[in-house]
């Protein structure tokens, strides 16, 4: 029970999903398939540079926008990836993880009423941060790949409709996630440079969510909103060292954007946290310093999370699911249709803890309008192929 003291812009939010099922599946000792952590440990080399900067830290506040030093690697890491130079003493700002980058941004320039544009399914956090600004959550449907558009276009397809009357009505911000929690899409080049294009006539900002930027597979390549010319100046993004190295207690996350558009965000960022972990940030510049290793780190990365993803998606199959294509990300949706169809995810959700041991998560949690019964189910992948296998052992159990 929440206090009816409760301000109202959060009244109708309660504990996370993510939170709900990682206690649903400890109650009943189920494999935890559900909320997104890894359960082994990040690469050697930052816990080794963690412990040598817990002991050479100066542990006072760290300067509010970032300790120098990994605003310089952060810099250096997203002109590698993106092409994009962002200057590290104005323009790259050191967060509390990508969540709190979220918060920023969205509170930096969401006044009251504004509308805001997020592709649908959404991750939970854009909503939360919306509603705290005052804002007006503006839905764009993916159109699901068992749905007529979806299946027309091969995968979760963009309501370019709905996209059109956003930017008729007008909006102020645009919310992009690619690689897509929890889909797993990756935007294509041409979906981005219709959004890039979209943004523009807007001439709203867009916030780019690109936390699972290193976890691409089959090949997919993850271009970043931001490396379009024309919305360059337009674009905050949005980064954590969180999936990058698979240590999701980390908390430091950065945004980077034109000189404008980071001072805003600096502004909520101060007045939010002010200042993050000074040693954490250290050790993570130290190690992003160090090119050579972080392209074997990378490689490795993904070879090992495709394997994951085939193992899993496997096993799903061999239990009646049908997964479509998971280009990105460390999630895949798994659809139930034929196993038990009319069951809604939630239900679904809780018959496979009771019946199966396993701990998914229902993706209506991610809508703000759900269209009407889902038959899916987001599972996690970033777990120890010996999870995965204990997983694929259960799945084999009778179905209802
Ligand atoms: N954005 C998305 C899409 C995520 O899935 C997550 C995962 N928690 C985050 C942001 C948050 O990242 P961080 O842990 O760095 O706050
Ligand atoms: N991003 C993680 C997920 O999607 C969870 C983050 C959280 O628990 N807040 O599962």
């Amino acid at each position: 029970m929440t206090d009816s003291r409760l301000a109202t812009r959060w009244a109708g939010f309660g504990t996370s999903i993510f939170t709900e099922m990682t206690e649903l599946a400890r109650a009943h000792g189920a494999v935890n398939l559900a909320q997104g952590f890894p359960d082994f440990l990040g690469p050697d080399r930052l816990l080794r540079a963690i412990e040598a900067h817990v002991g050479s830290s100066h542990h006072q506040y760290a300067p509010g926008n970032g300790e120098g030093r990994l605003r310089r690697a952060v810099a250096r890491a997203v002109a590698a990836s993106t092409g994009v130079e962002r200057d590290p003493t104005t323009e790259v700002t050191i967060t509390t993880g990508a969540t709190e980058a979220i918060y920023a941004t969205v509170n930096a320039f969401v006044n009251p009423g504004d509308r805001v544009v997020v592709f649908e399914p959404l991750y939970d956090s854009y909503a939360q941060a919306i509603a705290q600004a005052g804002g007006v959550l503006v839905p764009v449907r993916l159109h699901a790949p068992d749905t007529e558009p979806g299946q027309a276009a091969g995968g979760w397809a963009i309501d370019w409709d709905q996209l059109d009357a956003a930017l008729a009505a007008g909006f102020r911000l645009l919310i992009l996630n690619s690689p897509h929690n929890p889909t797993g899409k990756v935007f294509t080049e041409d979906e981005l440079a219709r959004i890039a294009a979209v943004v523009r006539a807007a001439d709203a900002v867009a916030m780019c969510d690109e936390v699972y930027e290193a976890l691409v597979h089959d090949g997919a390549r993850h271009v970043s909103l931001s490396s379009f010319d024309e919305v360059r100046h337009l674009v905050v993004r949005i980064s954590s060292a969180a999936k990058t190295f698979g240590f999701t207690g980390l908390k430091i996350g950065w945004a980077t954007a034109a000189r404008e558009l980071s001072s805003a965000v600096r502004l909520v960022h101060q007045g939010t946290v002010f200042s993050t972990t000074p040693f954490l940030q250290t050790a993570v510049a130290e190690v992003l310093e160090d090119e050579s290793w972080m392209d074997g780190y990378l490689t490795e990365l993904r070879t090992s999370y495709q394997a994951k993803r085939d193992l899993l998606r496997a096993a799903l199959v061999q239990a009646g699911f049908d997964v479509p294509a998971v280009r990105g990300t460390y999630f895949l949706m798994a659809s139930f249709e034929r196993l038990a169809p009319g069951r809604s995810d939630v239900a679904m959700g809780r018959h496979l803890i009771e019946t199966r041991g396993i701990a998914a998560i229902p993706p209506s949690a991610f809508y703000a309008r759900p269209p009407g019964p889902l038959p899916w189910l987001r599972f996690a992948f970033c777990k120890r192929d010996d999870t995965l296998r204990r997983a694929a052992a259960q799945l084999q159990r009778p179905t209802t």
